[in-house]
């Protein structure tokens, strides 16, 4: 990158960097010019706030925060230290800086180094900023993937983006583009489910609305596209476990929603935990280089996720040395490290070694830097902090986050028309489980938010339903140890009431890191409810009383008990601080439900992987015992209107691969009320070089009707709709026969087909 050295500089001028109104590419290359290597390096180094190392810490006895020290996992660095690191320009970049006066106080440290070179702050804002106390928390992504609304989404990351500004960080770990195929790992909750297109859908929208077309400007944040890639499909759904995805699978299924990511401009990519096919994916050429860079063009910045080139020495054993470790990561692109000291030191030798070219360090500081710039942080590091509070949990805020969990919860069963409930008839109703009164419904990567803040499910009940009379029994939140005196209490208590609704699912509260079920590192083999849950509905059912199940939880649970015995089943997912109004709302017909699965519910984590997308020899033999098909499919969902599907009409029956193909279908609401229904689009290639699924989600769209009412609804077939890796791993389409189908869920009972020739 000869530009960089190009001019020399006069240092004692002011110097042209300060100068706003120069381009941006300008400044980046007077600032790098005034570099040592050692500031450089320390651009690429980013380290976690004080008070999150703190509040993490909090919960941990002294032994125990000793032998996370001892494993790297929290370096045994004193405030103190990283005061001065910030103060001598060794740092650039801080991840969790969890209030708003510890960002203006790193900033004023930053700003007293050599070259006042404000940092960039970084935050898993995944469904809000909600490691923020008082950030409005948004559903978790499974249940915004449920609205498939990419559009709420964007809403929803444009509001994250402001109340991110507004507490001082620039930089969301989101979206998770991951396709979930595995609901043992725990972090399915943080993904928008099983289907590439969805997903990418949604992984866009969260793009576009954190960093807009483009990401300069002072109420921006850089989107950060993770985790690259395949950590959805892990050996025994363990997260960071060995993933083994054929070449064909990765492009076709695991890579589009990033590539669509990309597309949308995504500035930043973080590598995965885990290695992929061999090769740790912090240290991959071919994800970094050939992929990325070279194939792809992505032109921004990758970051290492927590310590993880530290495991390629330490777990994957790739690397004989840390050392080592590093160059191979930062040779191959890797351009941040997130968390630790060693990182910088090794760098710098590796470069005086020759072993690394500066021009690596160089492309890599000059990409955060233009990110800088562009986010406008040199003219303005520090935030304004009497006005954090004008900003977060807005009345507009708020609103999308209610609108969004009223949008993103399934209706999965619904017997006998039970709901809407009927308030004149169920005077007297019984509520009870964990999950009723906790804030569990936040999911994870949020910590605790006042109780002003949250409506939990018996809240909104009574809020929704002022003339009801709820009789509450609580449980604590640890579901591990629920004991059987309570549940066979709650059983008699039950028994006086007309109608009893039972709240269970996971706990994904991270700040309760014992008491986990669910979320980062909270990987099951099972998935069935934990503790004494399925037996407390099972009592409460055994009264006689009706009974409705909702679950709160982050990943498909295999409740095939209650799905098969309990009239009505509601699948809120991590609804968010609002949740519980919108549950309520939903089981008093006060909001009629129209969110859809994004993912399958096995009946087992024997069916594991078990997706809608799959080949047809996937189901060629039914199971020896048990049943063989799902709980639930991809795309289903009930709602108290009624849809009728017209046959599929297409505009013609056989067309050239330049054409476009319409298929159109007619729906109705036959039913009483007004309702929204998505209409889904999928596709089959019937004949092909190579094997191809069943059935792939192409297309949908949202409409809303009034009894009576109908509309048209037309997707447009493309050779993009068409298209996949042939015989050779050439893209494209193959001539022949293709089938579309368009419906309401992916069940074949639930889709109207039509064939169609690519000549
Ligand atoms: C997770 C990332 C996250 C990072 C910072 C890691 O453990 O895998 O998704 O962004 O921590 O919190």
């Amino acid at each position: 990158l000869p530009i960089f050295f190009s001019a020399c500089s006069d240092k004692n001028k002011d110097p042209l960097y300060l100068d706003a109104s120069q381009p941006v590419e300008k400044r980046v290359n007077d600032l790098m010019n005034r570099m040592t290597l050692q500031e450089k390096v320390a651009q690429m180094s980013q380290y976690v706030g004080i008070e999150h190392m703190k509040a993490a810490e909090k919960d941990m006895t002294v032994e125990e925060m000793k032998k996370s020290h001892a494993k790297g996992f929290y370096p045994d660095l004193h405030s103190t230290e990283l005061i001065e690191m910030t103060k001598q320009g060794l740092i650039g970049s801080f991840l969790h800086v969890i209030t708003s006066e510890e960002a203006n106080r790193l900033q004023s440290y930053a700003m007293q180094s050599r070259l006042k070179i404000p940092l960039l702050i970084g935050i898993d804002a995944i469904h809000g900023t909600g490691l923020y106390r008082g950030a409005t928390i948004y559903p978790t992504p499974i249940g915004q993937a449920a609205t498939f609304e990419p559009e709420l989404a964007e809403k929803a990351s444009r509001q994250t983006a402001l109340e991110m500004r507004a507490t001082g960080t620039h930089w969301a770990f989101t979206p998770n583009v991951e396709v979930a195929r595995d609901a043992r790992w725990g972090r399915v909750g943080e993904t928008f489910g099983e289907d590439p297109f969805l997903v990418g859908q949604m992984g866009a929208a969260t793009v576009r609305g954190l960093q807009t077309s483009d990401f300069t400007g002072q109420d921006k944040v850089l989107a950060c596209t993770k985790h690259f890639i395949g950590g959805s499909q892990p050996v025994n759904g363990i997260n960071g476990a060995p993933c083994d995805i054929s070449d064909r699978t990765l492009h076709e299924v695991f890579m589009p929603p990033f590539k669509d990511c990309l597309d949308a401009g995504a500035y930043t990519f973080m590598m995965a935990h885990n290695e992929l096919n061999g090769v740790p994916c912090h240290t991959s050429k071919y994800l970094m280089k050939d992929i990325l860079r070279d194939t792809w063009k992505f032109n921004g910045f990758i970051v290492s996720d927590w310590m993880d080139i530290e495991q390629v020495h330490e777990k994957h054993r790739t690397a004989a040395t840390l050392k080592d470790a590093y160059l191979q990561s930062v040779k191959n692109g890797m351009d941040m490290h997130m968390h630790g000291p060693e990182f910088a030191d090794a760098i710098i030798e590796l470069v005086n070694e020759k072993e690394l070219p500066m021009s690596r360090v160089d492309d890599a500081v000059s990409k955060i830097l233009t990110a800088k710039f562009k986010l406008g942080l040199f003219e303005n590091p520090y935030i304004d902090e009497k006005k954090v509070s004008q900003v977060l949990f807005s009345a507009e805020h708020r609103e999308t986050a209610l609108e969004m969990a009223r949008k993103s919860i399934v209706l999965l069963k619904n017997d006998n028309n039970l709901l809407p409930l009927d308030g004149d008839r169920y005077k007297k109703v019984f509520v009870t489980g964990p999950n009723a009164d906790n804030q569990t419904i936040l999911g994870d990567w949020a910590f605790e938010q006042p109780d002003s803040c949250v409506t939990t499910v018996i809240e909104g009940l009574r809020m929704v339903s002022p003339q009801t009379d709820f009789d509450f029994f609580p449980f604590a939140t640890n579901l591990r140890t629920m004991e059987i005196s309570r549940v066979l209490q709650a059983k008699d208590r039950a028994r006086k009431a007309d109608l009893a609704i039972v709240v269970v699912g996971e706990n994904s509260m991270r700040y309760m890191w014992k008491d986990k079920t669910c979320g980062e590192n909270v990987d099951r083999y099972e998935l069935s409810l934990v503790g004494l849950q399925q037996q407390l509905v099972e009592e409460i059912y055994a009264t006689g009383v009706p009974t409705i199940v909702v679950l709160v939880n982050g990943r498909p649970l295999s409740t095939e008990w209650i799905a098969e015995n309990i009239p009505a089943l509601v699948e809120a997912w991590e609804p968010g601080p609002f949740g519980g109004q919108a549950v309520a709302e939903i089981l008093y017909g006060k909001v009629n439900p129209e969110a859809k699965l994004p993912i399958t519910i096995p009946r087992s984590a024997g069916q594991v992987q078990t997706y809608y997308n799959h080949k047809q020899t996937s189901k060629w033999f039914p199971y020896g015992t048990g049943k063989s098909t799902n709980l639930f499919e991809f795309g289903y969902g009930l709602n108290y209107s009624s849809f009728e599907f017209s046959p599929v009409k297409l505009s013609a029956k056989s067309i050239n691969e330049q054409d476009t193909l319409c298929a159109s279908v007619e729906v109705r609401n036959i039913g009483e009320r007004a309702g929204t229904e998505v209409v889904q689009m999928y596709i089959r290639d019937c004949y092909s070089s190579v094997v191809r699924p069943l059935k792939e989600l192409k297309g949908f769209h949202k409409i809303t009707l009034q009894p009576g009412e109908s509309q048209t609804v037309t997707f447009n077939i493309t050779a993009k709709e068409l298209s996949f890796y042939d015989i050779d791993m050439n893209y494209g389409v193959e001539k022949g026969e293709f089938e579309v189908m368009i419906g309401n869920s992916s069940r074949d009972i639930d889709l109207q087909r039509e064939l169609f020739t690519i000549k």
